[in-house]
């Protein structure tokens, strides 16, 4: 018989101590309360273990009683894959597991607990002298659990790839409780299935991260970062050509904002003094690092050949720390801006960097036959094909009309994003928002061997039930 929230409550404070457990719905609601509001599920409980034994214990607990388990780390995903589904299931948060275990400088590693804060590891990183080149907008949140099992993207992906490869190995409980302990450091290892690419990206639902080794670079000098006003996306793809020729590895971030932007944010005081050298329709946010004993000045280079070859109609260069982070603040209030100019219909998509030209223009179109008045507002990781593809509502349309008319926009934006060859979730995930997505467009024999992994290694289905696979 199915235990009552009170009995599971009562059997985890037994097994790991009621502070440990969280019952009362006042309490509950930070882990309860995603991001974007959309899900408003409850759950059975929340337990937070101090050390992967605790864990353990409440995964075997778990796979016993037949028990669903939601791992959670910051709470700050975007589809709803860190909170309940059913409202039977208990929450596993990971936040005490907080250590950094061990830096090795050398080996150029950092071992870090699945509940440290990304902030907190990048500071890890820079008191070595070294640097966790992973950052996205939530990393005063987010947390490596959490990061690794959403394969997070950010800003530096261009230079650095995504989680997935900035991580070199896993320790995780596995759903019936064992430790598969993966944590290495070896660059070289072709003994048989990378287990860890496995777990990374899986959204919690093969196994529970505890810890992970994750690879750490050597601190620039020094950051050269610009924010170019250009014609169009077309002529902001050629610059991206032009840059990445010129500094290779060294280009950091190719990032995509559009007038738009600017003027939601100067409307709504979100920004102290506008960073950009003057009107543009487009902005392209640029940065390269600069290693030591390297010379100044080849950004400035690139886009003065930029200019004489008309690829771009002028840049702000930073000129200081604060300019930088002004910039960037431009680029990462994008998302929070839009909150303010009432309902926004949202897509987290990539396609081969070529089409992004033709996606913006032909998506832009296409929300507009459905949406007459919607207002386009599409940034982000140009460089890595990842466009947020974003609309601002109609002005003065009821907010809950044009939320009830997304699907149509939904489907306009993915049919375009499919037939160039692209994702419906580039960094984001499937969670529960996308699943019936996953299982309309996903190719069958992909989804065939994802539900027999699944299986073999949660064959009771209690680690993140109904994500992902549905
Ligand atoms: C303002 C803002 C900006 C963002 N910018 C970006 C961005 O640029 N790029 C990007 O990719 N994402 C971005 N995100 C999304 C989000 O921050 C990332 O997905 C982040 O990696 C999630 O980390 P978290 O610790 O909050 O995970 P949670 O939200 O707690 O969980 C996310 C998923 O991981 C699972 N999980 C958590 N911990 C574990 C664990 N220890 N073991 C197994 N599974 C676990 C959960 O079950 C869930 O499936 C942004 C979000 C916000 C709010």
């Amino acid at each position: 018989m199915a235990l009552s929230t009170a009995e599971i409550a009562a059997q985890l404070s037994s097994l790991l101590g009621p502070t440990a457990v969280i019952a009362d719905a006042g309490d509950m609601a930070p882990y309860l309360n995603e991001p974007r509001k959309r899900f408003h599920t409850p759950a059975a409980a929340i337990v937070r273990p101090a050390d992967v034994a605790q864990v353990q214990a409440v995964v075997r607990w778990a796979n016993a009683q037949g028990i669903g388990l939601i791992p959670q780390g910051g709470n700050t995903g975007l589809v709803g894959a860190q909170v309940p589904l059913r409202g039977d299931e208990v929450i596993v948060s990971l936040q005490r597991l907080d250590k950094v275990r061990a830096i090795d400088i050398a080996a150029g590693t950092m071992t870090a607990e699945a509940g440290v804060i990304l902030e907190n590891a990048h500071k890890a990183a820079e008191a070595e002298g070294a640097m966790f080149p992973l950052w996205l907008a939530s990393q005063g949140s987010a947390r490596i659990g959490g990061v690794l099992s959403s394969n997070a993207g950010g800003v530096n992906v261009l230079a650095f790839g995504n989680a997935r490869e900035l991580c070199m190995g896993v320790e995780a409980v596995l759903a019936d409780g064992r430790l598969y302990q993966g944590l290495t450091s070896l660059k070289k290892d072709n003994t048989g299935y990378d287990l860890k690419d496995l777990l990374v990206g899986a959204e919690g639902t093969l196994g529970i991260i505890t810890a992970a080794t994750l690879k750490i670079f050597p601190q620039p000098e020094d950051h050269e970062t610009a924010l170019v006003s250009v014609a169009s996306p077309d002529m902001a793809l050629e610059l991206f050509q032009l840059l990445r020729a010129r500094a290779g590895s060294r280009l950091n971030a190719f990032e995509l904002i559009p007038q738009i932007g600017l003027e939601f944010q100067l409307r709504h005081g979100m920004l102290t003094r506008d960073p950009t050298a003057g009107p543009s329709p487009w902005y392209a946010l640029v940065e390269l690092s600069r290693m030591k004993g390297t010379e100044p000045g080849a950004l400035e280079a690139a886009l003065e050949a930029g200019l004489e070859q008309g690829l771009l109609e002028t840049a702000a260069m930073a000129q200081s720390a604060a300019d930088r982070t002004n910039m960037w603040a431009f680029r990462e209030q994008m998302s929070e801006v839009q909150s303010r100019e009432g309902a926004s219909i949202k897509h987290d998509v990539s396609v081969p960097i070529a089409a992004i030209p033709q996606l913006i223009a032909e998506g832009s179109a296409a929300a507009e036959r459905v949406m007459p008045g919607i207002r386009p507002v599409p940034f982000g990781h140009m460089g890595d094909g990842n466009i947020h593809f974003n609309f601002s509502q109609p002005i003065g349309a009821d907010p809950k009309w044009v939320m009830a008319q997304d699907d149509a926009v939904h489907e306009a934006i993915y049919e375009i994003v499919l037939k160039l060859g692209g994702s419906f979730s580039a960094e984001h995930g499937i969670g529960q928002l996308k699943v019936d997505l996953l299982k309309r467009i996903k190719d069958p024999v992909a989804l065939e061997m994802m539900h027999a992994i699944k299986t073999a290694l949660d064959p009771k289905g209690i680690l993140n039930p109904g994500k992902m696979l549905g």
